[in-house]
């Protein structure tokens, strides 16, 4: 997933007067600089949710194994990880400081007590594609093939508009798919909403790199991507403010997208499923995209296959990782590619609320 908090940025300054906040709340984190072949130790938490299949030792050990191998082939660096401590996605979810929590509940878009504001969800879209500097034509030839066939949309507002209904109907599938227990995967809980996630590293979070089986499909008033917006909501991964992580950032890593076999994720990866150990095999490589953004703070060069960073169309992971070619995507080589090409940011009376300031 694309970083957030610059939209956030944008979108809370021009919702003054809803939000209260200021332009002049944001921080950048300091860039820590890693030198070539450095290791780094990072500690990591399985969290889960016991509705929900969950990747095994062995997988997760799978999956440790090729982020590894992926960040050394594209990054240069050694990851080492500590034991996996296996947590609960409500005892990470606990973590967040309540009135930092409270501060962000306006973000969230309700859909499923459809409440939610989709005119204001629009909008938030279009915010989010004009502070990107986004081409129609080129959003357009992005999405094209997962949007309905019949539209034709003049100006970016009414492109919005149509991301908003696909972001809107997407979500309304993933409310279909069903838990281990026969109920739907998305219950009353917010374990689902990506502001939750988003906002655990401003409480004491004692891990680096949070894998969990949760599925996270949410929409917010904040930062809707277009691939976010065509898949439904659905997020795989984050990279986030930490206050706790000597990087200033920290990574929660959705397994879901690459376990569940529903037809609705079987379509969005292209129409075929992995065997468990495909499943934790890609995961773990495309979990160094997230880790590019963790420790280096590199971008988004879209469309450049070859890359890491580049992310994964839909949920064609397989596709995605067959095209990586690290001898022609180096650090430095684009722009997108440069350390600290979007640097962390947080928001300081998040922080001060947090630490009881
Ligand atoms: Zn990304």
């Amino acid at each position: 997933m694309l970083l957030s908090r610059f939209s956030a940025l944008i979108l809370l300054c021009i919702t003054t007067l809803l939000a209260g906040c200021r332009s002049d709340e944001w921080r950048h984190t300091e860039i820590v600089p890693i030198q070539p072949g450095a290791t780094i130790h990072l500690r990591v938490a399985h969290a889960v949710n016991d509705r929900l299949p969950r990747m095994t030792p062995e997988q997760l050990t799978t999956l440790l194994d090729a982020a590894q191998r992926t960040a050394l082939e594209h990054f240069g660096v050694h990851l080492k990880f500590s034991t996996v401590t296996e947590t609960t996605v409500d005892a990470v979810l606990a973590l967040i400081p309540p009135k930092v929590r409270q501060a962000r509940m306006n973000e969230i878009y309700d859909f499923k007590s459809g409440k939610g504001d989709r005119k204001r969800l629009a909008e938030s879209i279009l915010v989010t594609l004009q502070e990107r500097k986004t081409k129609l034509a080129d959003a357009l030839a992005y999405a094209r093939p997962y949007l309905p066939a019949t539209i034709s949309p003049k100006s970016l507002q009414e492109f919005s508009v149509i991301l908003a209904e696909v972001m809107l109907e997407g979500l309304n599938d993933w409310r279909s798919i069903q838990a281990i227990d026969g109920k739907p995967v998305l219950d009353d809980t917010p374990r689902n909403e990506w502001v939750y996630w988003d906002t655990v590293g401003y409480g004491e979070l004692p891990y680096d790199l949070v894998i969990t089986n949760q599925l996270v499909a949410s929409a917010e008033y904040t930062a809707v991507e277009v691939h976010t917006a065509i898949r439904g909501g659905l997020t795989t991964g984050t990279t986030t403010f930490s206050r706790t992580s000597p990087s200033g950032s920290f990574v929660f890593w959705s397994t879901f997208p690459f376990t569940d076999s529903s037809p609705l994720s079987h379509a969005l990866r292209g129409d075929e499923d992995y065997n468990t150990t495909q499943a934790a095999a890609l995961s773990g490589a495309y979990l160094a995209h997230e880790i590019g953004h963790m420790l280096f703070k590199f971008g988004h060069p879209f469309g450049q296959n070859k890359c890491v960073m580049n992310p994964a169309s839909m949920l064609h992971y397989r596709t995605w990782q067959q095209q990586l070619d690290a001898q022609r995507c180096r650090i430095g080589s684009i722009p997108e590619m440069q350390v600290g090409a979007i640097p962390e940011i947080y928001n300081e009376n998040w922080l001060r609320m947090a630490l009881g300031h």
